[in-house]
């Protein structure tokens, strides 16, 4: 541990309120700590059973933990003691914080939080009922995303288009009704609205995150647009059409949120004969984070009813750290493993003497940036060669396109995040302005898509987030941005190297080291701003993600 954090740890006698707050903790800590293992092993259970009981469970103890955090005396008494200036210990500071913002998020009126979660709920279900039509015809999303993917017709793709924003039109009234309910709680909170509300309970503040995608938007607005134009040009070719006549439905998703695949790219073959796992076990020991605890604990092949996906869960804070995966030897899994665990190893290797309500991560992006961080190896042409052998040869094609390819999917998600956070932002300071508009608006700013004329529908109300991860979406570009800027600090402070070309990370220990002590021990200690201007030097910035996939 380092010294530095062991004196703030054990500061010195405390005043009435300090020694107030910190009986609070010790009973609540108490009471909390169990519920919450519990909690999470219920949901361990149900990921990998899918049983409809066992899902019971995890709502039944999800509610117990909430009950607790929704106690409105001891919220008044939190409140109290903050607004009273008198906890200086810094590291009681910290958890009352943490403990504040916790019960702040849950102090929604019952009657009023039913409203949100049914109104929430059916969103949802016709949001998973709901099939487009293609000239009368049901289509899945499955099936819209593969004609956008494939087909070459501009008619048949802008019916696909079509298809997959009917939903808008299904959910719209009701997710402004939804915005509106979500408005008032926050307000009844002393809040302006609920974006605000919950930018506060995360610890952001509007204004940072507006200076920094501000700053991203104006460092990207160059290179995006030649790239677009490269990449329009390509477009135009394949379906026959002047760029001029390009619309929304000439890009391979609905959203124009991923990268089309206009530059032939599959690593799938390069790892189809060795095993991801093993791999990434090696690699990990390499830089000396041990994972073998954490995948003995885990659940990582596909079984009947089992979640499809992956993530990572601290089960109890204390080293049990388990990853879900349904793992195949390919490109994705290889990202997806390491992935996962990045977060476990985040999670595993926080400082036991961390106070329990400190002992997760700095942020929800902070251990989304280290997973990310490691992710993007799996793409790493000299990562690939030297885990899976390759040839200089292989090597050399794997590197004519990956670095575009990094280069056209980091700029193209950028973009589409500035719509989402930028977006979001308006549609809860005023859900009655024309939302059909600003979505345009935005679009047009931001991504360089055109807005099919006279077009006049909810097209913004068919992106799922909305209802159910409300305010969360600029924190995945937060996440990549603080991805680079851990890279950019490694290679050249940690490393020592004048550039990253070449840069594995394999069997370098001092990354391991250096993400310990630096980022994973103290847990949330401090504030994410804090640890970031700890790690690397300066608070978080949007230039390394720039440097890393822009100025190439
Ligand atoms: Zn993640």
């Amino acid at each position: 541990m380092m010294l530095t954090m062991s004196v703030f740890l054990f500061g010195c006698a405390h005043n009435a309120k300090e020694n107030d707050v910190e009986s609070f903790i010790t009973a609540h800590v108490e009471k909390i700590r169990p519920m919450e293992k519990e909690a999470a092993l219920a949901s361990w259970n149900a990921a990998i059973s899918g049983k409809p009981e066992d899902y019971d469970k995890v709502s039944e103890l999800t509610l117990k933990v909430r009950q607790v955090y929704s106690n409105p005396q001891e919220f008044a008494f939190l409140k109290d003691v903050k607004e009273s200036g008198q906890v200086r210990n810094a590291i009681l500071a910290r958890q009352l914080d943490v403990l504040y913002n916790s019960y702040l998020e849950t102090q929604i009126e019952p009657e009023l939080l039913k409203k949100i979660i049914d109104l929430g709920t059916e969103i949802e279900k016709n949001f998973s009922t709901f099939r487009g039509t293609i000239e009368g015809k049901k289509v899945t999303d499955n099936e819209i995303k593969e004609i956008l993917k494939t087909q070459t017709d501009s008619r048949k793709r802008s019916q696909a288009w079509l298809a997959s924003k009917q939903v808008g039109a299904i959910v719209a009234d009701d997710i402004i009704r939804l915005v509106k309910l979500r408005n008032q709680a926050a307000r009844k909170l002393g809040f302006d609205n609920y974006h605000t509300l919950s930018l506060a309970t995360a610890e952001q503040d509007v204004k940072e995150l507006d200076k920094i995608f501000d700053e991203l938007y104006e460092l990207t607005n160059e290179p995006f647009a030649k790239l677009k134009a490269d990449l329009d040009s390509i477009l135009a070719a394949k379906y026959d059409v002047a760029v001029t006549e390009l619309m929304p439905w000439h890009y391979h998703d609905p959203f124009f949120q991923e990268t089309p695949m206009v530059y032939d790219l599959d690593l799938d073959a390069y790892y189809e004969d060795k095993d991801v796992k093993e791999l990434a076990t090696e690699f990990y020991a390499g830089i000396g984070l041990a994972v073998e605890s954490i995948l003995a604990n885990s659940d990582l092949y596909e079984r009947e009813g089992k979640n499809p996906h992956a993530f990572c869960t601290d089960i109890d804070r204390e080293g049990d750290v388990r990853i879900l995966c349904n793992l195949k030897n390919n490109e994705s899994w290889m990202e997806t493993i390491l992935h996962e665990l990045g977060h476990a190893v985040y999670d595993k290797y926080h400082e036991p003497q961390v106070p329990y309500l400190l002992r997760e991560p700095a942020h929800i992006f902070t251990t989304e940036a280290i997973a990310m961080f490691f992710g993007r190896l799996s793409r790493n042409p000299a990562w690939m060669q030297q885990m899976l052998e390759l040839s200089d040869e292989q090597r050399m094609e794997v590197e004519k396109v990956s670095g575009k390819y990094a280069q056209l999917k980091q700029l193209i998600f950028a973009r589409w995040d500035m719509v989402m956070y930028n977006f979001e932002k308006q549609l809860y300071a005023n859900p009655e302005q024309d939302l059909n508009s600003l979505w345009w608006q935005m679009v047009e700013k931001y991504q360089l898509v055109k807005r099919p004329q006279g077009r006049n529908e909810p097209d913004w109300a068919a992106k799922i987030h909305f209802t159910i991860a409300p305010c969360y979406y600029h924190n995945y570009m937060l996440g990549e941005l603080l991805a680079s800027q851990l890279h950019h600090h490694i290679v050249h402070e940690i490393l020592k190297l004048e550039s990253d070309e070449n840069v594995s990370y394999i069997g370098r220990r001092e990354l391991g080291e250096f993400l310990r002590e630096s980022v994973f021990e103290a847990g949330a200690v401090y504030h994410w701003n804090e640890m970031i201007k700890r790690a690397t030097g300066e608070p978080l910035s949007p230039n390394y993600f720039v440097d890393q996939f822009v100025n190439r």
